[in-house]
């Protein structure tokens, strides 16, 4: 395992996209991982005796349809499932939404007649907008170059293609992008609704991964990043793998492997060999060092240039770019066995709204203060939680007639301020999450008989997510697009010849898409093209 063409730093779920492939393309793929498993944030664990679940990310719906079907995932054995009820959102008042085919107008209109109305027409609005990111997702966002060479007249070609597809959106929609790309969610949502609740439901989706208040700008772009999925070819829907998330990400390396890729697991990268600017290979933590034509990076950026990468190799202005890369998602996630299924308030017993994504956080005014809460004392007193309990769907997770359940909690400072530790306070703070669930479910705690708890500081130190930044970088206008990870760098080349960004901090970011991976490998191969047939 010497040398090869390209070795990738990473098994998450974007390095075995790419692995996949470049691998089926005909190259020799070397993807050497630092943890035991593959997947990344995409990984399913036995967290508690009997008891699975995904550990990080959880639902699925952006795993993007082109690459579920080039890496042939169903065959090597992917299997999701829709919700029977998309988002159930309690209030302690004693109302409830609930959302999904055929249920959401029915539900807004107990809350609001106007509102009822209003919402067609704004899933619309959001809709053209999403078909819109959905034709940029599996292509290079148009990247800026200087000089007039080959690079630039490619470029310029992508940029005529790039216009193309806003040509399809009218006067209005462009209106609307605009809107979405740079206003807050709150304000966009305020004009149109009346009902709290259905304000949250939408501003659920703007705070997710983005450690902000719904009313900060910019926020609204979040919203809509959420919003480009769907399952089965039903669009802004979300599911559930069987197995959980790992057996994406499973599938995806029985690909890869499949298609010739050599993937190594407890063989962590040191560092990034260079020589005269050219990225060679790699050095991994045992001291064997992997030499290759290309470097993949699969990790955060920031990541790669300040730790994998001596200094001295890189541009001075590069360098001091990365470093002020803005990570932090606020992130705190919890994996919990339960002996029973929970019973809430609004809607007690079973029923279908057990299997959708159950948000915590009944209005825009408490997400916003769940947020200075957290800014000013490191977490909220009344924090954010999404509840999905995937048991509901699949049976193979915990013991008959048990369950688990995710607790997705938003606004954790990604560092606790005065100096404070995560680690002295992981507890506690767990505690309040599941005192939380257990005011809109009473019973809910005495019924939890396991956890595991995920800080900002363990997904850091577990998964290489700096900050605990689930998106590899926060997903702000200054870091998106052609911006993602920085202006001049955004056709997944780095700034060292032959090393490539195939991770989420490259476009079009966080979430488990398989877009950055694919995207990269289109790259890295008409590089090759280039090089070894002209
Ligand atoms: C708590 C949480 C919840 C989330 N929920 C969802 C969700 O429900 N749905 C969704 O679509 N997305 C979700 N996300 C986002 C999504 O999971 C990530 O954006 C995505 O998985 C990132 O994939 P990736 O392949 O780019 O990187 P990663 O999954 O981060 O993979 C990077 C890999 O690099 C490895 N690595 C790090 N350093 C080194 C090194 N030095 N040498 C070798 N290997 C190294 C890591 O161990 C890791 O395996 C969530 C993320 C988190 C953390």
């Amino acid at each position: 395992m010497n040398e090869t063409d390209v070795v990738i730093i990473g098994a998450g779920h974007n390095g075995l996209t790419c692995a996949a492939y470049l691998a089926a393309a005909g190259l020799r793929v070397t993807v050497v991982e630092r943890r035991k498993v593959v997947g990344g944030a995409a990984v399913t664990e036995e967290f508690h005796p009997g008891f699975r679940n995904s550990v990080a990310a959880y639902t699925v719906s952006l795993l993007n349809p082109g690459v579920i079907a080039d890496l042939r995932l169903a065959e090597h054995g992917l299997r999701i499932v829709e919700r029977r009820a998309q988002n159930f959102l309690p209030s302690p008042d004693g109302s409830h939404l609930i959302t999904g085919e055929g249920r959401t107008l029915d539900s807004v209109a107990k809350l609001s007649a106007r509102d009822a109305e209003t919402i067609q027409e704004f899933s619309r609005e959001l809709e053209a907008i999403a078909d819109v990111l959905r034709a940029f997702v599996l292509r290079a966002p148009p990247n800026l170059v200087e000089g007039f060479g080959v690079g630039a007249i490619r470029e310029s070609l992508n940029a005529l293609g790039t216009a193309n597809i806003l040509r399809g959106l009218s006067l209005e929609q462009q209106r609307d992008l605009l809107d979405l790309f740079t206003r807050s969610a709150g304000e966009m949502l305020d004009e149109r609704f009346d009902s709290d609740l259905v304000k949250a439901l939408f501003g659920f989706d703007a705070v997710v991964g983005n450690y902000a208040s719904p009313y900060a700008a910019g926020s609204a772009y979040v919203m809509l990043h959420h919003a480009f999925g769907e399952v089965h070819g039903k669009k802004g829907v979300w599911g559930h793998a069987i197995g959980g998330m790992g057996a994406i990400t499973q599938a995806m390396a029985r690909s890869a492997r499949g298609a010739g890729a050599e993937i190594v697991c407890e063989a962590g990268v040191r560092e990034v060999i260079v020589e005269r600017d050219r990225a060679v290979g790699v050095t991994l933590d045992n001291g064997d060092t992997i030499r290759a034509k290309y470097v993949a990076s699969n990790v955060n950026p920031k990541l790669l240039y300040t730790r994998l990468i001596q200094p001295s190799a890189l541009p001075d202005t590069f360098l001091a770019r990365i470093k002020n890369w803005r990570n932090g998602s606020g992130t705190f996630r919890m994996n919990v066995a339960l002996s029973a299924l929970p019973s809430f308030a609004a809607l007690p017993g079973d029923g279908d709204h057990l299997t959708a994504g159950i948000i915590l956080a009944p209005g825009l005014a408490y997400m916003d203060r769940a947020w200075r809460d957290a800014r000013d004392r490191g977490w909220s007193r009344e924090p954010i939680v999404e509840v999905l309990i995937p048991s509901t769907l699949d049976e193979s997770l915990a013991p008959r007639g048990a369950h688990v359940a995710s607790l997705f909690c938003q606004h954790a400072a990604p560092e606790l301020p005065d100096g404070k530790s995560w680690d002295a306070h992981r507890d506690k703070v767990a505690d309040l999450m599941i005192a939380t669930v257990d005011r809109y479910a009473p019973g809910f705690a005495a019924s939890v008989v396991g956890r595991q708890i995920l800080s900002p500081l363990d997904l850091e130190r577990e998964f290489g997510l700096l900050g605990g930044d689930i998106f590899h970088g926060a997903l702000t206008l200054n870091q998106l697009f052609s911006a993602r990870p920085m202006l001049g760098h955004a056709d997944y080349r780095g700034p060292l010849r032959g090393l490539y960004h195939c991770g989420s901090g490259a476009h079009p970011g966080g979430g488990v898409t398989g877009a950055p991976g694919h995207n990269a490998a289109r790259v890295i191969l008409g590089d090759h093209r280039a090089l070894f047939t002209s």
